[in-house]
């Protein structure tokens, strides 16, 4: 028994607002939402020339899936200066479409987490370590001095009512991958 990672419904592409990742393994997920007002909006950015960045995967509303890169291997432009150096290609960046006053939809959420799930048995991550692999955006961002709070993604503005719950994300993958034993 497996998960396998979602089927996107579509590929959206990004021009060219990726890299090719250079060999070696990833270090974990790291989580964002896009400040999109729908997901049609969502999915149009990616092709406006002023767009300059991009997701391996966007999660609409309905818990669909749309591949933005190529390939899961490609390296999105999704994390900017972080803590963590080249952290697009670090991380695998997964976005909800969805903006800084609407709560991720419980299929988005759902989505996203098996899609995380997939990600750690496809790169044999154990269970037990998904607090250090799914990151936030807010977690890594970071201005030039280093200081943190360049990103309030995919948390939101209050912590107590989140956008996109990090905290969810990991109960749920936990619950998927204990789901095999
Ligand atoms: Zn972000």
């Amino acid at each position: 028994m497996t998960i396998e990672l979602l089927t996107p419904v579509r590929f959206v592409g990004s021009r060219n607002c990726y890299d090719a990742r250079p060999l070696g393994q990833r270090r974990g997920i790291m989580l964002h939402f896009d400040d999109s007002s729908n997901d049609t909006s969502a999915e149009e950015w990616f092709h406006d020339p002023a767009c300059h960045v991009s997701y391996n995967r966007l999660y609409l509303d309905t818990g669909d899936v749309v591949q933005i890169t190529p390939s899961l291997e490609s390296a999105a432009w999704h994390a900017g200066v972080c803590v963590t150096p080249n952290a697009n290609r670090v991380f695998y960046g997964l976005s909800a479409a969805t903006d800084t006053r609407t709560p991720a939809t419980t299929k988005q959420l759902e989505a996203i987490a098996h899609d995380c799930a997939a990600l750690f048995l496809l790169n044999k991550w154990p269970a037990t370590d998904v607090t250090v692999r799914i990151v936030g955006h807010e977690d890594e961002a970071c201005f030039a001095s280093g200081k943190l709070g360049r990103k309030i993604d995919p948390t939101g503005i209050h912590p107590d009512r989140p956008i996109l719950s990090k905290v969810a994300v990991r109960h749920r993958v936990l619950e998927l991958l204990g789901a095999l034993e």
